[in-house]
């Protein structure tokens, strides 16, 4: 039996259409945010999900921003620090709020999914993860071990495979390892030098602790990377056989990343070489047996993540896919983004600022978004064409109250173009998006994104002068 590829690289299509664009982890995206809404705001999209006696699932999210030492190629809000009394005092305010959402979520606080992100989460000591995470329950509601996922982003060069069985008996059951690449010119380039025996010794502990999930993060298009890196890079990793595979393009934009200018661009290996590799990385995975799943996610066919897919239940937010599609997101940490009830609130950039609203007693939100009809319905598009590659305009016009067609007649006209180069098909209706068109998904999604169309009619309206000031916001769609 031949079975049709989850995905397809054409070289022509994916170098006509690459261009700045959002990921989508959210719609709209942050850029989008306002300081019109803050605490206040908040507190009232609560209190609408307490009326409706909210009996949804959450999803907790913590951020640490800390870590020990600069990658270049990083684009994460953190903080640079060997100082951990930095991590025991951000730590106390962390614990603070966690407490105060814990009070406002009361009756209505089962947590099915936990991430720790960061920044690096394994900046905190193991006893102080032990207390956190005790401490999270006693103002959370855990689902059972085999119900909820758990999850922690590990930097492999900050644990050893003592503390991963640790993590693992303080109820993470899920790990994602940053890896980026094995070749130590490369490691080199971007200052995260990484042993690859020592990664291997965290990836093996982690099975041997019964971590239910395994996901690698690498990165193509890093400076010093050659298609001789990447196969090795890639060879190393499908032996070391992870459930999931985070594969990301490196979006070299130094005039955002500070970080990025300590990169010289003669390193980075030409637009042509990317492609390249990408389109090795695709072979070589889909060879060895892993699902695209979308954006930049691969899996095995039997992992949680590709099961879902296959029936439809996968959904996207902050952290990426995900299982779990109804929750509410409750954020916490310094710069973090809750998604609670129609809204988005995005928590304090800075620490002085995040700590000065916790000790005035406050949720420390600067800023958010309330989504309108309009929102709702254009994020529910973008999330079933992120995650399913296909939509039922028949259902969405059922289960929203909205003519399809006729509401969405001019994104229909444009999708006219994806449908000539073989990228998308509208058929009976339904929109579905081709293994061709599945690399250039955010593509797709940004024809359907109304605050982008309206930012590009603002910029086409300014003098070309102005226009070409404006800082280029998003990395590139491939
Ligand atoms: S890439 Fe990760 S570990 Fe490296 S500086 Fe950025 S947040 Fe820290």
């Amino acid at each position: 039996m031949t079975t049709m590829p989850s995905v397809q690289f054409d070289a022509d299509i994916v170098s006509k259409l690459s261009m700045s664009g959002p990921r989508y982890t959210s719609y709209p995206t942050a850029d989008r945010f306002t300081t019109d809404f803050g605490y206040g705001d908040y507190l009232e999209a609560l209190a609408g999900l307490t009326y409706r006696g909210g009996r949804r699932p959450l999803s907790l999210y913590l951020h640490v921003p800390f870590c020990d030492r600069l990658c270049y190629y990083c684009a994460c809000n953190k903080i640079i620090t060997k100082d951990r009394s930095k991590a025991a005092t951000y730590l106390g305010y962390l614990k603070q709020e966690t407490a105060m959402q814990g009070k406002l979520f009361a009756g209505m606080n089962r947590v099915e999914q936990l991430h720790f992100g960061g920044g690096t989460p394994t900046y905190f000591s193991d006893a102080q993860m032990a207390g956190l995470m005790a401490h999270l329950r006693r103002h959370f509601d855990f689902a059972p071990d085999d119900e909820g996922e758990y999850s922690i982003e590990i930097d492999p060069r900050t644990v050893d495979p003592q503390r991963i069985h640790s993590l693992r008996a303080q109820g993470f059951n899920r790990v994602s390892l940053g890896v980026q690449d094995f070749d130590a010119d490369v490691q080199k380039a971007v200052n995260r030098i990484q042993p690859y025996e020592e990664t291997m010794a965290v990836m093996n502990a982690a099975r041997d602790a019964a971590f239910r999930s395994i996901s690698v993060d690498l990165i193509y298009g890093l400076p010093k990377q050659t298609m001789q890196t990447m196969e090795e890079t890639l060879s190393k990793i499908i032996v070391a056989n992870p459930d999931r595979i985070a594969l990301y393009n490196y979006a070299h934009m130094p005039h955002l990343f500070k970080p990025q200018r300590r990169i010289s661009e003669s390193d980075l290996p030409a637009a042509t070489a990317k492609l390249g590799m990408l389109a090795l990385c695709i072979s070589r995975l889909t060879v060895a047996g892993y699902v695209y799943i979308g954006m930049d996610h691969f899996a095995r066919p039997e992992d949680d993540l590709a099961v879902a897919q296959r029936q439809g239940r996968l959904h996207r937010n902050f952290q990426g896919y995900s299982t779990h599609a109804e929750t509410d997101l409750v954020a916490c940490g310094v710069s973090a983004i809750s998604a609670v009830n129609g809204t988005y609130s995005q928590n304090e950039k800075t620490l002085d600022a995040y700590y000065a609203k916790l000790d005035a007693g406050k949720l420390p939100i600067v800023r958010g978004h309330r989504l309108d009809n309009d929102d709702l319905l254009r994020r529910f598009v973008i999330q079933r064409l992120m995650c399913n590659f296909e939509l039922s305009l028949a259902s969405v016009a059922q289960g929203m109250a909205v003519p399809f067609k006729e509401y969405f007649a001019p994104e229909l006209k444009e999708l006219g173009a994806f449908v000539a180069d073989g990228l998308v098909t509208l058929e009976d209706d339904w929109l579905t998006v081709t293994p061709k068109g599945r690399l250039l998904i955010r593509n797709v999604c940004m024809v359907f994104d109304r605050h982008l169309r309206q930012a590009r009619l603002q910029a086409a309206a300014m003098p070309a002068a102005a226009a070409a000031t404006q800082p280029l916001r998003y990395s590139r769609t491939i």
